[in-house]
């Protein structure tokens, strides 16, 4: 595949290169150049990038993807009740099937708004798996265990047969084990799945200091933040995933930073909750490898991390009452920092590096005229921008339309799925918050 005469667009250096020529073999960014020879020119499928720009594919760090079947049912509530009064109510119905139709509509979202990976912590990850093969996104996937509760074993040893059987399957699908938080997960537990990882090699992808009342009373119960709590236990390290890390103490930074773990940050999330904190910048200073995430669409709606990234910015400036703050430069870099989800290469479009990229066209009203492209994409930027999507040097979207996923057979599904998980009728919680 070639791309012609397009506007390379780099966060990392905050420069254009214009009418730049790119190929795409095996996967991978063969050839950068601004002349084409004419054996480049034989290349079958051309894509004409004339007026438009183009980027490294999105990462979305931290997602529960099949999680948009409960998309709008826990609006304007407090986090306990939108745990324990709705999500683990109707999450207690879902099956794998129901797992595999909210992966696959999630994915198609994404895609559609230029995400190319994902780190997904959830359930039945058998069939997510499934999803992600058919959607031709890019996924790191770990099945989400509680550590408590009367099925923990059975459902640690399921997880755990799904990472052996998995693991090297899909080259575009990685495995990472999913201990849910250290609110859930017992010290002895967070110890035994560290070991694990070790054992097999395989990163972890967790839930930690989301609130400002799970760090006050770690610190009443242990004398511990969360944070040194997954130090204490192994699990900070290298690779880890630390989904929000929002109440991260600038101690707690220093040591995420010493580690070498990454922060999924969702700040449409903390705003939907009513929460304000610095993180951002905090952690931005300190150093800390960051990228965006959406969390479920039952807190954050949509999977469009353009949207969370914007609204990082004005959480961040807000809470830093500072304007100069998160700066562009420093925000849009984050949109595609594979590293925080074990991808190298990524985040830059080099030879060699995945061809994992997204094609923007400016031409809306929302982007005229164009004074800085870098702003727009921050700040005025829409799913209508979005032209076309490649993941692993496959053309995924085209013009705006889903290749891989047939998306009117899937809103059917999806819609018929919610109108039974919303008819789960339960007094008890799967889990308590
Ligand atoms: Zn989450």
């Amino acid at each position: 595949m070639i791309i012609k005469n397009i506007s390379i667009l780099s966060f990392k250096k905050m420069n254009i290169q214009k009418n730049m020529n790119i190929l795409i073999d095996q996967g991978r960014i063969k050839d950068i150049s601004s002349v084409l020879t004419d054996s480049e020119l034989s290349n079958e499928v051309v894509i004409d990038g004339t007026g438009k720009y183009i980027i490294p594919g999105l990462v979305n760090a931290h997602a529960h993807t099949a999680m948009t079947l409960l998309r709008g049912v826990a609006e304007d509530v407090t986090v306990d009740d939108w745990f324990n009064k709705h999500v683990w109510i109707y999450e207690q119905s879902l099956t794998p099937d129901d797992v595999y139709v909210g992966t696959l509509l999630g994915a198609a979202e994404m895609l559609l708004s230029g995400v190319t990976a994902v780190a997904d912590h959830y359930f039945a990850m058998d069939r997510a798996f499934d999803a992600y093969v058919e959607s031709g996104m890019r996924a790191n996937i770990s099945w989400a265990v509680f550590g408590t509760g009367p099925d923990n074993e059975t459902q640690f040893e399921t997880a755990m047969k799904f990472t052996k059987d998995y693991s090297g399957k899909n080259s575009r699908i990685s495995i990472s084990l999913g201990p849910h938080s250290p609110y859930i997960c017992p010290e002895d537990f967070l110890k035994k799945v560290s070991t694990v990882s070790s054992k097999l090699e395989l990163p972890m992808h967790i839930h930690v200091s989301e609130t400002e009342a799970q760090v006050l009373d770690s610190l009443k119960k242990t004398g511990l933040t969360p944070i040194q709590v997954l130090d204490k236990t192994g699990v900070l390290r290298k690779g880890t995933i630390l989904a929000h890390a929002f109440w991260a103490t600038d101690d707690d930074l220093r040591l995420i930073k010493e580690r070498g773990s990454g922060i999924a940050h969702c700040a449409k999330s903390y705003m939907k909750f009513g929460d304000i904190n610095d993180l951002l910048p905090r952690a931005i200073k300190a150093g800390v490898k960051i990228a965006y995430g959406s969390d479920g669409l039952a807190s954050n709606n949509t999977a469009d991390i353009f949207e969370v990234a914007r609204d990082a910015a004005l959480l961040a400036k807000c809470a830093s009452r500072n304007s100069e703050d998160a700066k562009i430069s420093e925000l849009l870099p984050l949109l595609n920092n594979g590293d925080v989800i074990g991808l190298d290469d990524y985040g830059e479009i080099k030879e060699g590096a995945l061809a994992d990229l997204v094609i923007i066209d400016p031409s809306t009203p929302n982007m005229m005229p164009g004074n800085n492209i870098f702003a727009d994409i921050l700040y005025s930027l829409n799913n209508r921008n979005i032209h076309s999507v490649i993941v692993d040097g496959k053309l995924v979207v085209e013009n705006g339309k889903l290749l891989t996923v047939n998306v009117e057979d899937l809103k059917a599904e999806a819609t018929q799925i919610a109108k039974r998980l919303l008819a789960t009728v339960s007094k008890k919680p799967m889990q308590n918050y």
